[in-house]
């Protein structure tokens, strides 16, 4: 069966776009006559999709993959990869502003190439689409095909018309952009994440609905870029799951890059005047209009369910928490498992790899292994960065467990000193009474880097005494991490330094 090239095929003329799309959807692909019935039938190449698919294959299963637009889903094609590239060239602008913090000047001419930022970001899609691409995927002996999978049995999905039999299937199909029900948007045109990283030419003005992750991250990014920024969101503080002091730096440094901030704020109407959209966010009973160019809503995710046809295979599911899996990823139908956006809480791509190991290794070889046992940390890039993992305090005291916390300021950390980089903590929590680390959120500029050590400890059942001792490379930012277990061992002095304080003391008082 031959594929007609995707919606987004041509739309940028750069050859390293047109390398791109001939990696992720390319044209005139010819699907594989399937075999019958296939070990594992894979429904969505993203990050899930593609990690079950080899994970499968190296077992020596059968797998077909099936994807109905791009290889490599939301992360590489309009999520992870883009925002990040942008994020970086966004961030050396703001260096560039502020060089005098830094003893340097700012350029007299500073131009902003938004274009360039750009053209750049597609480059790096272009390049990391390489290891997704179809072609690799076919020389590893996974049979692609490129189409919408709809089930057609419990044992059978119809992709363009062809039956595929399974023994075994994985639902990956991710997520989508939830779109906020807003009078007049429609007809004004907006932007999502799949339609942002299209854009060549700078907006001037920019509304983000949504101070959620993306809101926040692409807020700030655009602001830097120099586009004047607003953004609404309907809570009293952005990123609603982390720590109130560590959002209330997000804010305070969104407002530092010129962001207009709207806290407990939302849209209710858009109209289009001399050719500007006009937006209407009420608070608190007061009403505010704001004139943009361009309007990005990114208020959250919603698992992709629709046209798979979930009941002719008996999976159930519900609209907002999408596929209904178990703690082994099994679904209400026993062939039938489930990995990432598309089933689980935290719509993370590190998560998504993780849970489609998981779904491979339950679905295809004797086991049990389970999510819960996953130790699993994330972060938001925005500048500084919020990172965190395993527990949160107001989750530990729901739960009733006793928590000691103990954190340290970035500035009291020589090498953010000397780095200019004092914004922001390290908060490690332990349980009481023991060195256990349940979880830790850190802001700093490199969070997402500092909290894997965290990580790295917590699931080799590493406590904060062994942590102390812990020779770091000085100066480093990550000594923050000595410096808070240092803080655990000072609380904790050891029998030998207790007899030594008490003999000392006795000799001393004599
Ligand atoms: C702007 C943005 C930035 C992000 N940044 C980060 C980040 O920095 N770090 C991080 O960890 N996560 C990040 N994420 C989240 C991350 O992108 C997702 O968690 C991850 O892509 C989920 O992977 P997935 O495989 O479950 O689903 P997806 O990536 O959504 O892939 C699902 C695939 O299934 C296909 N599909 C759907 N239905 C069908 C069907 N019926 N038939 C065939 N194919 C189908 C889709 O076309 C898609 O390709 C970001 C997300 C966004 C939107």
């Amino acid at each position: 069966m031959r594929i007609a090239p995707t919606e987004n095929a041509g739309s940028v003329p750069e050859p390293y776009e047109r390398e791109h799309l001939a990696n992720v959807a390319p044209s005139g692909w010819e699907n594989p006559t399937p075999s019958s019935p296939y070990d594992l039938l894979i429904i969505g190449a993203g990050p899930a999709g593609l990690v079950a698919a080899r994970a499968a294959k190296a077992l020596g299963a059968n797998v077909a993959l099936i994807e109905r637009h791009l290889l490599g889903g939301n992360c590489l094609n309009y999520g992870c990869v883009p925002s990040k590239a942008i994020i970086r060239t966004s961030r050396l602008y703001a260096d560039m502003r502020t060089a005098a913090n830094l003893g340097a000047e700012t350029p007299a001419d500073l131009r902003v190439d938004f274009s360039a930022a750009m053209a750049r970001m597609r480059r790096i899609r272009t390049r990391i689409s390489r290891v997704d691409s179809a072609a690799r995927l076919v020389a590893q002996g996974i049979d692609l095909h490129f189409g919408s999978a709809r089930f057609v049995a419990a044992d059978a999905v119809d992709v363009g018309g062809v039956r595929l039999r399974f023994r075994k299937a994985l639902i990956a199909t991710g997520s989508r952009p939830m779109l906020p029900t807003l009078p007049g948007l429609a007809e004004a045109g907006f932007l999502t994440n799949e339609s942002v990283f299209d854009l060549t030419a700078q907006p001037r003005s920019l509304l983000v609905i949504g101070g959620g992750p993306l809101g926040c991250e692409l807020a700030q990014a655009f602001a830097r870029f120099g586009t004047r920024t607003v953004i609404a969101h309907r809570e009293p503080l952005f990123l609603p799951k982390e720590e109130r002091d560590a959002a209330q730096m997000v804010s305070d440094a969104l407002a530092r890059d010129g962001v207009e901030i709207h806290l407990n704020s939302t849209a209710v109407g858009v109209r289009v005047e001399g050719g500007r959209k006009l937006v209407e966010l009420v608070n608190d009973g007061n009403t505010a209009t704001v004139a943009v160019d361009e309007i990005l809503t990114g208020i959250g995710r919603i698992p992709a369910v629709l046209g798979l046809n979930l009941e002719a295979a008996g999976v159930t599911y519900d609209a907002d928490a999408g596929v209904h899996a178990d703690d082994l990823l099994r679904t209400s139908n026993s062939r039938i498992y489930a990995a990432g956006d598309v089933c689980l809480e935290h719509p993370f791509t590190n998560t998504a790899d993780a849970s489609a190991r998981i779904a491979v290794r339950n679905a295809l070889l004797p086991g049990r292994a389970r999510m819960s046992a996953l130790t699993i940390p994330w972060c938001t890039y925005t500048d500084p960065e919020i990172a965190h993992v395993g527990i949160y305090v107001r989750q530990a005291r729901e739960r009733n467990i006793a928590v000691k916390t103990f954190t340290v300021p970035m500035h009291d950390v020589d090498r953010a000193i000397a780095d200019g980089e004092e914004d922001g903590f390290v908060k490690i929590h332990i349980r009481d009474g023991t060195d256990t680390i349940l979880g830790a959120t850190i802001v700093s500029r490199d969070a997402g880097e500092m909290i894997n050590s965290i990580s790295l400890a917590m699931v080799a059942g590493i406590g904060l005494r062994t942590l102390a001792g812990v020779i770091h490379a000085y100066p480093t930012q990550g000594e923050a991490i000595r410096q808070a277990a240092d803080a655990y061992t000072r609380t904790r002095p050891s029998l030998l330094v207790g007899w030594l304080q008490r003999t000392w003391m006795k000799r001393f008082n004599r």
